[in-house]
């Protein structure tokens, strides 16, 4: 299928989003441009780009063959894949099976323990705001989803988890958290945005290495050989 890429929607922080001939189609653009702590710390990550948008490809992929339904159509090139377009929930899912970042710091929790079963939080996606924590109460409140797309982006956000946990384990890679965001197309809820070392926490299984944006957050070093490894594990 052709997609001509027509005028800039948007521009995020790490994404451009295009038009194209169809209403129902929008292009997403991955750029290199990196940032942390509500962009406060800015960057780029070399072809960072490449690896989010491919990384994205093959989970979204994996996703929607194990049932779970996907903004993502095809990937046109090496920074650009088509996806349907979407009204996006304002709210920042994140999932937790080890605890680390946030967690551990407002909670006081030893980073490395294991969560089980896996811990679901909510955050208002606003920037403004510093995308603060809030229940299924504030969601309520704010009118952000009705209780049963809360309880539909609960079990999607579990089914996800459950079939990208055994994914990354299989290539000694340990899935401690990641964040989604879900999007109306059709009046379905279906999963949006990326799924990449942006938006995840991965450790090497042996060595407990970060492979991700916490290499950036942390000045750790090495970053792009960090996201290269990531693209090499999970696309071979
Ligand atoms: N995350 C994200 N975008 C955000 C905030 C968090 O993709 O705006 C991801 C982050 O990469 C991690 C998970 O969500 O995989 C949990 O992040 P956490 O709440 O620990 O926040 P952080 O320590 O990154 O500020």
């Amino acid at each position: 299928m052709a997609a001509t890429k027509g005028a800039m929607l948007y521009e995020g922080k790490a994404k451009k989003l295009f038009e194209t001939g169809d209403p129902d189609r929008v292009v997403q653009y991955f750029k290199d441009d990196a940032t942390a702590f509500n962009a406060q710390k800015k960057g780029t990550i070399v072809e960072k780009g490449v690896v989010n948008n491919k990384v994205s490809e093959t989970l979204f992929r994996l996703l929607e063959a194990g049932g779970v339904p996907t903004h993502f159509v095809e990937r046109l090139d090496d920074r650009e894949m088509l996806t349907k377009k979407v009204a996006i929930i304002p709210i920042e899912v994140v999932v937790r099976n080890v605890v680390a970042g946030s967690l551990a710091k407002r909670l006081g929790l030893k980073e490395g323990e294991a969560i089980a079963p896996p811990l679901i939080e909510f955050y208002y996606k606003d920037d403004a705001l510093g995308d603060p924590l809030i229940t299924d109460e504030h969601v309520r409140l704010m009118k952000l989803a009705d209780p049963a797309t809360v309880a539909q982006i609960k079990e999607l956000a579990l089914k996800i988890n459950a079939l990208l946990a055994p994914f990354f384990r299989e290539r000694q890679m340990i899935l401690v958290d990641f964040k989604l965001e879900f999007g109306r197309h059709k009046g379905a809820v279906i999963l949006a945005d990326e799924i990449s070392p942006d938006t995840c926490r991965f450790w090497d299984q042996t060595t407990k290495e970060s492979m991700d944006k916490d290499r950036f957050r942390k000045d750790l070093g090495k970053i792009e050989e960090a996201y290269r490894e990531v693209l090499k594990r999970v696309c071979g």
